[in-house]
């Protein structure tokens, strides 16, 4: 409770953003400037936690204040992630209330971080028998596989998650965990072929050149040297205060602890070295006689070794592609653009078929049946560059949607419990972005449902045509949309490049290259490909490829990635809301990835977009302060005469106003001790009768 307060002396600034007076934005801000000035990460927003990235260790984190925290109420001590994943552990184990933990903000404000912190919190204070034990580090471990197979460095984050991660860890009754199901959204799959400049593939590759023994590099026919690779980019290969080799230890003891057979860890490496090598195949142009060019594989010089695929079945695969109709095959050549294109979308489908694989295999070791659930969702934070393509398109709308949830439930949820408990309530202006979720995945004129149709549509399909699509059906919906309201999010005008198209999203406007779009969100492979894939003597790859089974030819096309996307983020957005949401709001303080930095303008863009002080001011309207009669009753006993024998006088030595507010509080706590009816089952408390 907000008393604690006038008992912490030694706060620096204010800990509750809701205590915050005057509140305006400069005022927020400093307050956030002031606290992580002193090494005060945290601060509350009511039940939320906001995290400023200190981008440094600090002694806040180890077994001390584990037991500091454990088993305390929430406001009882000074703002922590410890704190928030207490309650949320808590309220799971003694309420029976399944939980998530929503962890947003955008890349490197550390939600990775955070959302470690949370699993190491929980698994510390949960149950520890031998069993138990053996869950947890489980569950734990199988953030560096993940990690590993998933992040790669980027301009903005050393170790940015390519992927999102939405993780259900569950519980017996007593509160111990027995496992849990880990679900992964769109893998950032171009990375595999081209990096950004100053970006990396992901860590895996470099890990294993660096950290495998010569033995298991020779059996793999690999070289230690980066540079032999055309899929690592060479300018940022090292990078600082990131062990690569070190690191590669680490991700194999936490495969074995998480359950993977040694022929399996093979395997696996196997297939990454294939990536490597697939990217070194090289296509020369051959004449034909009718006058075209077809491609053919330049120096044979071992890339071929490829996980047991003969040689010429992959050579063909590259050649040619067959399109296959009801009674027909039609075979035509590829030539050598076609061909690096296919090798490209070969080497990204099997790196990322191999990353669901291992989701699916941690899975099968952690998986139990569905008991008290929490779920930690860590997906990747907002994206504004210089270059937007279908990637920060799909990144930018999950986060519209997780916004959307933000909304819909702290408002909600406080609107609700005003409602039930009688209470009046005066609405709070807020940004509703309902509209630009809806511009994005309406399922009739929404962008996605666009490029389905699109890219279903027979006849030329381009990028192009794509964009003039977009451009023509948003500027009609804009014009209607104008006369009903001034909202449209969806930005058409001149001054823009022809292949681009901007919305104004609720953290900005962004502006996205149509380049690529038809294409990545066909995902298609050629089905010469899959059929060489499956013909491989290695029943790891077989496993990765099942439609390129013969016996199993399925004419119909597979969803788009689009579409795929959509309804996975649909199911997440629906599962999430059948639990108790705790919030955590990651800010980075600079983007110099440096700590002791507090950028003013960065901090406060992140504020806005995060909604942040909307949510202030919906709890300042409402009660800043509310708990059940019980424990109230019960943590705060000793300040009244009938309800404490011990009780020995007044608190003389306060100041007068928190004096005043204490004999107010025991007043009241007097009144439940009596059985005081009221409409309300809760002590809801104004900020006025705070202590502050
Ligand atoms: P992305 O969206 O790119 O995945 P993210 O929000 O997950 O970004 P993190 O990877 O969690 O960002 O954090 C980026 C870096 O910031 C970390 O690698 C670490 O160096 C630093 N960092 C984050 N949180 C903390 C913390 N609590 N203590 C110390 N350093 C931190
Ligand atoms: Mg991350």
């Amino acid at each position: 409770m907000e008393v604690k307060t006038s008992l912490l002396d030694n706060m620096i600034g204010v800990g509750d953003m809701v205590l915050l007076e005057p509140l305006s934005e400069d005022s927020f801000i400093e307050n956030l400037r002031n606290r992580f000035d002193h090494n005060e990460i945290y601060t509350y927003i009511g039940s939320v936690v906001i995290s400023m990235n200190p981008y440094r260790s600090l002694p806040i984190f180890n077994p001390d204040k584990v037991e500091e925290y454990r088993n305390r109420n929430f406001y009882e001590l000074s703002p922590h992630i410890y704190a928030l994943a207490d309650e949320a552990y808590r309220s799971l184990r003694d309420q029976d209330k399944d939980q998530c933990i929503l962890i947003t903000g955008e890349s490197g404000a550390g939600k990775t971080e955070a959302s470690k912190l949370v699993m190491s919190y929980v698994a510390a204070v949960c149950g520890k028998g031998q069993e138990v034990n053996k869950v947890k580090e489980q569950l734990l471990q199988s953030n560096p596989v993940l990690e590993a197979f998933g992040n790669a460095k980027t301009v903005r984050n050393d170790n940015s998650s390519r992927f999102g991660k939405y993780m259900d860890i569950e519980f017996d009754f007593k509160g111990d965990p027995l496992g849990g199901v880990i679900s992964n959204y769109l893998l950032e799959k171009s990375r595999v072929v081209k990096q950004p400049r100053g970006e990396r593939n992901f860590h895996v590759f470099y890990q294993l050149l660096s950290g495998a023994s010569d033995d298991t590099l020779k059996k793999l026919k690999l070289d230690r040297d980066f540079s032999k690779y055309n899929y690592l980019s060479l300018d940022s290969a090292a990078v600082n205060g990131l062990d690569d080799a070190a690191n590669f230890r680490t991700v194999k003891n936490a495969m074995q602890i998480v359950g993977f057979m040694e022929d399996e860890v093979q395997s696996v490496l196997e297939l990454v070295a294939a990536v490597l090598k697939l990217g070194n195949i090289e296509f020369k142009p051959e004449s034909r006689c009718n006058g075209t060019d077809e491609s053919r594989i330049k120096d044979k010089n071992g890339e071929f070794d490829l996980l047991g695929i003969e040689q010429s079945v992959l050579e063909r695969a590259f050649s040619y592609r067959t399109v296959e109709a009801k009674l027909e095959k039609v075979s035509t050549t590829l030539n050598v653009a076609q061909a690096y294109y296919a090798r490209d979308a070969l080497a990204k489908n099997l790196y990322s078929r191999l990353f669901s694989w291992l989701v699916t295999r941690i899975n099968e070791s952690i998986k139990v049946t569905r008991h008290k659930v929490m779920g930690v969702l860590d997906i990747y934070g907002f994206e504004i560059f210089e270059e937007n393509s279908f990637e920060q398109f799909i990144i930018n709308y999950c986060n519209e949607k997780l916004q959307q949830i933000f909304i819909e439930l702290t408002l909600r949820e406080e609107q609700e419990e005003y409602i039930r408990e009688g209470i009046e309530w005066t609405n709070i202006e807020y940004f509703n972005n309902a509209i630009i979720c809806d511009l994005i995945e309406n399922h009739q004129s929404g962008i996605l449902a666009m490029l389905d149709e699109e890219c279903l549509r027979p006849g030329t399909v381009t990028d192009e045509t794509f964009l003039d699509k977009l451009n023509t059906i948003c500027a009609e919906h804009q014009h209607f949309e104008s006369r009903l309201s001034k909202n449209s999010k969806y930005i058409t005008d001149h001054s823009l490049p022809h292949t681009c198209f901007r919305i104004q999203h609720y953290a900005g406007k962004v502006l996205y290259r149509a380049e690529g779009f038809v294409d990545k969100n066909n995902d298609l492979l050629y089905r010469d490909l899959s059929q060489a894939m499956y013909k491989a003597n290695h029943s790891l790859i077989k496993q990765l490829f099942p439609e390129g089974n013969p016996a199993k030819v399925n004419l119909k096309r597979p969803p788009t990635a689009g579409f795929q996307f959509k309804a996975s983020v649909g199911t997440l957005m629906r599962n999430l809301q059948t639990k108790n949401p705790n919030y955590i709001r990651c800010i980075k303080p600079n983007d110099k990835k440096a700590s002791h930095i507090f950028t003013d303008s960065l901090v406060c863009h992140q504020v806005r977009y995060l909604g942040l002080m909307e949510n202030v001011r919906v709890r300042r309207a409402g009660y800043a302060f509310r708990q059940a009669y019980e424990p109230c009753l019960e943590r705060y006993k000793m300040l009244c005469k009938r309800t404490w024998p011990h009780w020995s006088g007044p608190l003389f030595f306060l100041e007068e106003r928190r004096r005043q507010c204490l004999q107010n509080l025991a007043t009241l706590i007097q009144k439940i001790y009596r059985g005081w009816k009221c409409r309300t089952h809760f002590l809801l408390l104004k900020k006025s009768q705070i202590v502050v």
